[in-house]
């Protein structure tokens, strides 16, 4: 199956190069050169993953990421380009639902190495059939898709991945460092700030969806397990 990847970038040398790393790497590709361009794609056609430069034209890549987690193509991870490099954007990127970042300037080999990771981790649980349910949620990691009371719940890939990493074992403590390891396959455990990100959106959300219930319980001092 040849992957699509939706390249969202205004300044054309950068957006060439990338669609040549990526074709190179035997992908597909759609150029977007603004934020709306890309609004009036994702209608038409969903990709498999989207790669999205910050800085654009009208529409910034920040909102547009936004717009992208509040509709159904939600799911669809998100690789954030930036040239920003502090702390404090990453975790808000994180926080506004992007999956990963790419910091410019960029290897090619880093450009495919993140793509390839953000693709294994939505294919490798097509094959699974089990239902997995714990208190109100159901996970059907066939479908991806998780309900809470029989209403769905939107997550984004890496909520998704670390609610099934706690589901497939609901009284196992895991530490930050073996989350990390568990979801963001191949990547070193580096910022400290980037599991609990995940897990208090992950949190929120559920909270918001069944707010009588707990789901998530912080073991101090280790880190998360089901409640
Ligand atoms: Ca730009």
């Amino acid at each position: 199956m040849q992957y699509k990847i939706l390249i969202v970038e205004d300044e054309t040398d950068i957006s060439r190069l990338l669609t040549k790393i990526l074709e190179a790497a035997g992908y597909k590709t759609k150029q977007a050169f603004s934020g709306t361009e890309a609004k009036l794609l994702l209608e038409r056609e969903i990709p498999d993953l989207i790669l999205l430069d910050l800085m654009l034209p009208g529409m910034s890549g920040e909102e547009l990421l936004y717009e992208i987690r509040e509709e159904q193509y939600c799911n669809i991870p998100v690789l954030v380009l930036s040239a920003k490099s502090s702390l404090n954007d990453k975790v808000a990127l994180l926080k506004a639902g992007a999956d990963d970042y790419i910091t410019k300037p960029f290897e090619p080999e880093e450009v495919i190495a993140r793509v390839q990771a953000s693709l294994r981790r939505i294919g490798k649980t097509f094959s699974k059939k089990d239902v997995l349910s714990y208190k109100n949620l159901k996970l059907y990691p066939e479908s991806r898709k998780v309900t809470i009371n029989d209403k769905e719940l939107i997550l984004t890939t890496y909520e998704y991945e670390i609610l099934y990493l706690f589901m497939q074992a609901p009284q196992k403590v895991y530490s930050r460092e073996n989350i990390y390891e568990l979801v963001w396959k191949g990547g070193y455990y580096g910022e400290n700030n980037t599991v609990n990100v995940h897990v208090s959106n992950l949190r929120k959300k559920m909270k918001e969806a069944d707010s009588a219930e707990e789901y998530i319980q912080t073991v101090y001092g280790i880190g998360f397990k089901l409640k």
